[in-house]
């Protein structure tokens, strides 16, 4: 039988949200990740309503990891008719049940929000609902680590650590075409090596394809030391000034390594012993998703387990804040705190009213620990914008503005060309998603440099042919 590869970029080509890779293996439709796109509302509204292909026809579809750019969009796949499977690791199902829920309750309210204001305008319309939620996760399929499923006949899938998020996996399809065994491998989004609690990112069987992210396909990241000095003086430097650190972060890792670092600091008396809040509703539920999956772990941190009662890296001096009410008193308090709430790029969610409350006044900082997207409310308060808009209204920023971008839950430069170095054989063909696009063209010539490989920097919706 003739088997036919084609893969066909549907998102997060040439920028670094909204994953969504359509893969056809001899006529069947197999989508991998199913993201949302975040930017200004609008064309972000648009981009995630249009589908480039007709859901209903798809047969099934991979997940990579549960970060919103790569899930939080199957809601409308199957909404619009979506039927089949939904393959994903089993750290990563049980996080898309908290996200997703999250995710359908911020956009339920920012919609409140912006109808309030749409004068005689017609009102705007839910990207999905809750129900979809429910719908989509009666369809997910939970698989282990190095477990091989099938999720087409004949297309062999396995799952390795992508040590990126907790569940994160790089995905491997191994299929007969021609009597030989074709390797295709999507390496999601990929970790970084001796990073605190999760593992390294593993290395696959050799692909001859690879579709590799590139977020950082520029940049080397700061050394562990110079981000651990960073962070002690940003934190001594706004409590000296009587003032709160506000860290816009995604519940789900970050939180965790951030937290990681700041206890042992704090333990050292290197830092005073501000009260750090977590304040997302969903926060609590993720941190218990966390506890659930120490398979994911690192040994240090799977020990760390067992010797402080299941409550490693400091889990026990947060203060989980839960209701709106609550997250609103925080902005009555006149002593030194800080708080970590999301969204990470500060285009939703409880962070919005720390903002307001925190960019007006020069005691206090914000601190970003995580990439800024183009067209986000983090990436212009990141680039110094000197007024911004939170909620419709402007707010004039004299809050400190400072970034520590040693948190990345993503290989930099180095750590991307070593590992795609660390195949057996080098991949044919690499295609470079999951980054701007001057970031992929750096990373694409050291590739071609270095592998010998066909590196392509796809734009939406552009096909390929893999093989006749
Ligand atoms: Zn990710």
């Amino acid at each position: 039988m003739k088997t036919t590869l084609g893969i066909a970029f549907h998102g997060a080509a040439r920028t670094v949200t909204g994953s969504r890779h359509l893969l056809t293996f001899g006529g069947r439709k197999l989508l991998f990740d199913c993201g949302l796109y975040q930017g200004r509302r609008d064309e972000a509204d648009r981009i995630n309503r249009t589908f480039r292909f007709d859901p209903a026809e798809l047969d099934t579809v991979v997940i990579s990891h549960a970060h919103i750019d790569h899930i939080g969009n199957l809601p409308s796949l199957v909404a619009r008719g979506y039927a089949g499977p939904i393959h994903m690791t089993a750290a990563t199902a049980e996080l898309a049940a908290v996200l997703l829920a999250d995710t359908a309750f911020l956009m339920q309210k920012d919609l409140e929000h912006v109808n309030k204001r749409r004068g005689g305008r017609p009102e705007r319309k839910p990207l999905f609902t809750m129900a979809d939620v429910e719908e989509t996760l009666t369809r997910v399929v939970k698989h282990g680590y190095h477990e091989v499923f099938e999720p087409l006949p004949g297309v062999r899938a396995r799952y390795d650590d992508a040590g990126h998020i907790l569940g994160s996996a790089i995905t491997t399809f191994e299929f007969a075409a021609n009597g030989r065994t074709r390797r295709v491998c999507m390496g999601g989004d990929l970790g970084r090596p001796a990073r605190p609690i999760l593992r390294d990112p593993e290395t696959p069987a050799a692909p001859e394809v690879l579709v590799l992210e590139s977020t950082y396909g520029d940049r080397l990241h700061s050394d562990d030391d110079a981000t651990v000095e960073g962070l002690v003086a940003i934190v001594n430097k706004t409590v000296a000034r009587g003032g709160r650190v506000v860290v816009p972060a995604f519940a789900v890792g970050r939180t965790q390594e951030l937290v990681a670092m700041l206890h042992p600091l704090i333990e050292a008396k290197r830092i005073p012993d501000v009260p750090i809040f977590v304040d997302s509703p969903m926060a609590r539920n993720a941190t218990a998703v966390f506890v659930h999956h120490p398979e994911c772990f690192d040994e240090e941190t799977f020990r760390a387990f067992h010797e402080e009662d299941g409550a490693p890296f400091g889990f026990r001096r947060l203060r989980y804040i839960g209701s709106p009410d609550e997250s609103r008193a925080l902005n009555d308090r006149k002593d030194p705190c800080i708080i970590i709430s999301a969204s990470g790029m500060c285009e939703g969610g409880r962070v919005l009213h720390h903002l307001q409350h925190a960019l007006g006044n020069a005691k206090n900082t914000v601190l970003f620990v995580g990439y800024q997207g183009e067209g986000t409310l983090g990436r212009r308060l990141r680039d110094g914008a000197e007024t911004v808009n939170v909620y419709g209204e402007p707010c004039t920023v004299r809050a400190e503005i400072a970034a520590l971008d040693g948190f990345s839950a993503h290989a930099d430069q180095r750590e991307l060309l070593e590992w795609v170095g660390s195949f057996a054989t080098p991949p044919r063909t690499i295609f470079l998603v999951h980054g701007d696009l001057a970031p992929a063209e750096v990373l694409a010539k050291l590739l071609r440099e270095r592998t010998g490989a066909t590196v392509h920097i796809p734009e939406l919706g552009q096909e390929f042919d893999l093989w006749e």
